[in-house]
């Protein structure tokens, strides 16, 4: 049986094995090896959710990059998008003519995705991927481009690996899902 944690009063259930998880990060990184070499590719990572991910990649990455940071914030403490994406923290580096590649922890609605399109592409970059752990199939707005993907996953909440439970268990090792209270019965049924 899938290993099950309570935080707050929700049940939460091993969905991603740290195992699963470092094979992933393995074939991400020997994709982008063979996509980019003699290029030095410039790793954006999406705080907060994306930090470990962040670091687990860039060090099977083999080609030479660099690493810089951008703060969105889209969900606050809540578990369903807001739907406004909001840039807390911008970018320290040169954009024009670089090869850059955007890391997500997850991409849901793909509104964050398009906001970062929206705000790298006319800085003029040589070119522009995505790359994310997790991408939810069912809840993707229709044409987000994603380039490398780790887990297709459907549109159960998801926390730990650097996902966030209300800013909580983003140290978990593991991919968790909120699992779904079963429906209560009617008295008397
Ligand atoms: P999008 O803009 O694609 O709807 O959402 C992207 C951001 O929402 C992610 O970077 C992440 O911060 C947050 N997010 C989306 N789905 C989940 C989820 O299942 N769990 C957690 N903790 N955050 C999520």
């Amino acid at each position: 049986m899938a290993a099950q944690i309570t935080v707050n009063g929700d049940r939460f259930v091993e969905m991603i094995s740290e195992r699963r998880i470092k094979t992933a990060v393995k074939r991400l990184a020997k994709e982008i090896d063979r996509n980019y070499r003699g290029r030095i590719p410039v790793f954006i990572g999406i705080l907060n959710g994306s930090f470990i991910f962040l670091a687990d990649l860039v060090r099977e990455v083999k080609v030479d990059c660099e690493i810089d940071f951008l703060k969105l914030s889209s969900y606050g403490d809540a578990k369903i998008s807001s739907g406004n994406v909001r840039l807390l923290k911008d970018l320290n580096c040169q954009v024009e003519g670089r090869d850059i590649i955007i890391v997500e922890d997850i991409v849901d609605t793909g509104l964050s995705i398009e906001y970062i399109r929206h705000l790298i592409e006319p800085q003029n970059p040589r070119s522009l991927k995505v790359v994310t752990l997790l991408f939810k199939t069912d809840s993707v707005k229709p044409g987000t481009q994603v380039d490398y993907i780790g887990f297709r996953i459907p549109s159960d909440f998801v926390i730990g690996y650097g996902l966030d439970n209300a800013q909580r268990e983003r140290n978990l090792k593991a991919i968790y899902r909120l699992h779904a209270k079963p429906p209560r019965e009617k008295a008397g049924a």
